[in-house]
């Protein structure tokens, strides 16, 4: 049996840091796919990619999920289901973006009526993964990516009061414009 000495470790650190560490080392997705590259996906979590190892375990409910993977086509008629999933996530949320379709359109960018053009014209995008379809090692490219957003990151300037921030200003902008 170990001897109590009674000198215990001590560690020093920021708690933005510590903050930061906890969310991005334990990401955790939302289990839904759209089209294709929701396979690609599905690839990334096999064992073959292992990407447990990056604390990324996906959730069956928004609710106990952090990030969004768009992965594959968003129509007209799914936009308003992945806005409503996205608004059920608690703060701070992320979105990856996975694949052409869901970044801009992709193949039905010309002549996909039914395609929204970018889901980020719904939801804000963190992160987006080029490709049709991203090999998994994209997506994980794009976990990657992800982590080093969140560890800039600082509980003083929350993301949510940011991206309100911004859309006041924006609106004030518009406003101003509109009275030139
Ligand atoms: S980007 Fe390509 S692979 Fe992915 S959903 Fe669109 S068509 Fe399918």
């Amino acid at each position: 049996m170990e001897e109590k000495t009674g000198e215990g470790g001590l560690v020093i650190t920021k708690l933005d840091d510590l903050l930061n560490w906890a969310r991005l080392t334990a990401l955790w997705p939302m289990g839904f796919g759209l089209a294709c590259c929701a396979i690609e996906m599905m690839g990334a979590y096999s064992s073959g990619y292992d990407i447990d190892r990056f604390g990324v375990i996906p959730r069956a409910s928004p609710r106990q999920s952090d990030v969004m993977i768009v992965a594959g086509t968003v129509t007209f008629k799914m936009a308003d289901r992945v806005r409503r999933l996205y608004e059920q996530m608690p703060e701070p949320r992320y979105v990856i973006s996975m694949g052409s379709c869901s970044n801009c359109g992709g193949p039905y960018w010309e002549h996909g009526y039914h395609v929204v053009k970018g889901v980020d014209r719904i939801i804000p995008v963190d992160v987006y993964v080029p490709g049709c379809p991203p090999r998994p090692e994209a997506l994980i490219g794009g976990f990657l990516k992800l982590q080093e957003i969140i560890r800039k990151e600082t509980i003083r300037a929350p993301r949510a009061v940011q991206a309100l921030m911004a859309k006041r200003q924006l609106s004030k902008e518009q406003e101003a414009a509109l009275r030139v």
